[in-house]
């Protein structure tokens, strides 16, 4: 059985003293619940080092991002390498938020992605459509061309390593959450019509497929009861200690 995965992306919010507080509290909550639910959370980059220290036990941290290079004149960017080297094995690739205001490619998802194998970093890889995808029914297509394009070089072995995130666009940070069939019914369309053929049905069975977008302690248990749903990647409710620890419980019951 897949095991639930709550993971939290801080973007660029908090001050390094209200992201300690935040760090304890989840790390403690999170050693409570450590059988049922794994749990990471993706600060700022800056706080990673600090953020691992807190981390002890079984939270993990990740990163939000990676280059698609290897090192040198790449002046903001943080490659897999200096990520291995203070011991960070999650990044976030792909982001919807990447995507619309740093013009992220597919392609360049596809890149990232590699680079996160290479250096034994699990990447949580969204993907998710617009409204204007949606409204005109091509929230299918569009998902299962980003993510054709981010799994190109993975194999069987690595695939069972990474974390899908389906994020719709028009939900993330808007309020607005996909309902549980709509959610679901992605899901298994990522599982059973994108992993399935290029990975094989044990594969695509193995793979976690988390839910993003507007995931709040109140709809939670109703997201997680899918079939196809293994957990949740989540904004806004990660920054407060006690709707984060409540989404959660809310994994950890089921
Ligand atoms: C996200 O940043 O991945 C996200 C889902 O944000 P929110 O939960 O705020 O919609």
């Amino acid at each position: 059985m897949r095991r639930k995965i709550v993971a939290g992306n801080w973007k660029m919010n908090l001050s390094w003293e209200e992201a300690k507080t935040l760090l304890l509290g989840i790390n403690r909550f999170a050693n409570i619940h450590k059988r049922d639910c794994k749990v990471i959370i993706c600060p700022p980059f800056v706080y990673l080092d600090r953020a691992n220290d807190i981390f002890i036990g079984h939270a993990s941290v990740g990163a939000q991002n990676i280059s698609e290079y290897d090192n040198g004149a790449y002046t903001g960017e943080i490659s897999g390498e200096i990520l291995n080297s203070i011991g960070v094995h999650y990044t976030i690739v792909g982001h919807s938020e990447r995507r619309q205001y740093f013009g992220e490619t597919n392609e360049q998802v596809g890149r990232k992605v590699d680079k996160a194998i290479e250096r034994n970093i699990k990447a949580i890889i969204c993907c998710g459509e617009t409204l204007e995808d949606r409204n005109a029914g091509r929230q299918k297509h569009v998902v299962k061309e980003q993510l054709t394009a981010a799994l190109r070089n993975v194999n069987k072995e690595a695939m069972e390593r990474q974390i899908i995130a389906y994020e719709p666009v028009w939900a993330v940070g808007t309020g607005q959450t996909a309902s549980p069939a709509q959610a679901q019914e992605m899901h298994a369309f990522i599982r059973n019509e994108v992993l399935e053929p290029i990975f094989g049905a044990e594969v695509a069975d193995n793979s976690s497929i988390i839910y993003g977008g507007s995931v709040k302690p109140g709809n939670a248990e109703d997201l997680f009861v899918q079939p196809d749903i293994d957990g949740a990647l989540v904004g806004g409710a990660s920054l407060s200690l006690e709707d984060f620890n409540s989404i959660i419980h809310a994994a950890q019951r089921l």
